[in-house]
């Protein structure tokens, strides 16, 4: 067994002096005093140590784009950002999907994420013909995961049809499943594989109502996308007479293993009735011009996510829930919290234990029984000088500010770099060149 003794440890909403955290294997056994009869000392100078960041919302193929659409090409909105990732998801084959995958997951353990929720919905070639392995894309993401270190929960995703009354889209042919049952059968083969997966009906724009049905008794949790875009709920309303959270509800699948990704535009009938979590992804959503969920209304726990990957960064995923919020609002300090650390504890708890939560998987917190995921977070950096420690790490925080990191008890970011991280870089590049795509 092996003590981390850093200057302070995040628990309970408080930072403590003098504690140390007893790793033993993959688990963390207890958060205490330090007694050396019990394992070596690993004394963390100037550090903190936080859980590690959970990101519960990724598809990491869009990292690939980063850069590449920060330009109009005339009218641009959602819409027309999404056709450009459409034709980048068209052309990545199996060798790209993984590097690019794995550039993805590398840069998130730079930053301090050591779990992923991976939102996978490339399943086959092209032309919808299946790999000879059915799950061929699947697997190579968890690989791209397994690669750097990075915990992975795949949300292997069910994908219907283009839209209710709307032509088939040849560019989505890659996403398509038959059936609700080939969407299930393909989580029993992945977990038959070892990994860990949920299952994600896309959105009530790609899955219909009878395969929502066929999904209310998974084992497992759920992922789909809520409320994102006022188009998708118009015609929602259009084919249920309903909006989605009460269409997700009606189908039996809002229960606590039930994650609403971004929930932007619901209206009080929708937030009175969710159930479950919901998982903001703030500086996608600012970048794609969504809009951004009325925070401080909900009821249930918010969580964070990277999504498309226009920045992966957990610090600004925080504070752009309470910051967005009061621009919103035209006032200051407005989700709830109790104290001078209040906001701070509320918002590392989004970033944390409710990813872990909404993920099922047993981290976010550094505490007896939980996995052994954690960070350090260095304390001589001018940014945090002269400060409120816990405050001022979720609103002046960054990824250069994350030295370490571990997973499992492995340590997965050493001193500010990822093992191997030049070589997962010029292998995208590389890889996407290949593919036509880099420039
Ligand atoms: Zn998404």
């Amino acid at each position: 067994m092996k003590w981390f003794l850093p200057d302070a440890v995040w628990v309970d909403g408080k930072l403590h002096r003098d504690l140390g955290v007893l790793v033993a294997g993959e688990t963390i056994v207890w958060v205490g005093a330090v007694d050396e009869r019990l394992g070596e000392v690993e004394r963390l100078y100037r550090r903190v140590l936080l859980p590690g960041f959970v990101n519960a919302h990724s598809h990491a193929f869009q990292r690939a784009l980063r850069g590449h659409v920060q330009h109009a090409e005339g009218e641009d909105s959602f819409w027309s950002w999404r056709k450009r990732m459409y034709a980048l998801a068209s052309a990545l084959n199996p060798e790209a999907v993984e590097a690019v995958s794995t550039l993805a997951f590398a840069e998130m353990v730079r930053a301090g994420f050591t779990t992923v929720g991976e939102f996978h919905y490339l399943h086959h070639q092209p032309d919808g013909t299946p790999y000879d392995d059915p799950d061929e894309l699947a697997r190579r993401v968890a690989h791209a995961a397994q690669r750097v270190g990075l915990r992975i929960v795949l949300l292997r995703v069910a994908y219907a049809r283009a839209g209710y009354l709307v032509d088939p889209d040849p560019t989505q042919r890659r996403f398509i499943d038959r059936s609700p049952d080939a969407a299930l059968a393909a989580v029993s083969r992945l977990r038959g594989h070892g990994l860990t997966a949920g299952l994600a009906p896309h959105s009530v724009r790609a899955v219909p109502r009878d395969w929502l049905q066929a999904f209310a008794d998974f084992d497992g949790v759920v992922h789909a996308h809520v409320d994102e875009q006022p188009g998708e709920i118009e015609q929602c309303l259009a084919e249920h007479g309903l909006r989605p959270v009460h269409v997700f509800a009606e189908a039996g699948l809002l229960n606590e293993r039930f994650t609403a990704v971004h929930l932007t535009h619901p209206d009080d009938g929708e937030i009175a009735a969710m159930r479950g979590q919901v998982c903001a992804c703030p500086t996608t959503e600012l970048d794609l011009g969504d809009g951004f969920l009325p925070a401080w209304k909900l009821g249930v726990p918010v969580c964070l996510g990277s999504d498309s990957h226009a920045a992966i960064d957990p610090f600004a995923e925080m504070r752009a829930v309470e910051w967005h919020s009061r621009a919103l609002l035209g006032r200051r300090n407005v989700l709830p919290h109790e104290g001078a650390d209040g906001l701070a504890n509320t918002l590392l708890r989004m970033g944390t234990e409710h990813g872990a939560r909404s993920l099922g998987v047993n981290a976010g917190r550094l505490a007896a029984g939980a996995l052994a995921d954690f960070v350090a977070i260095d304390l001589s950096r001018l940014e945090f000088a002269s400060s409120r420690l816990l405050p001022a790490i979720v609103f002046n925080g960054s990824p250069a500010a994350v030295t370490d990191a571990w997973v499992g008890g492995r340590h997965v970011l050493r001193d500010g770099r990822v093992p191997g991280a030049e070589r997962v870089a010029n292998e995208a590049e590389a890889a996407l060149r290949r593919a036509g795509l880099a420039g």
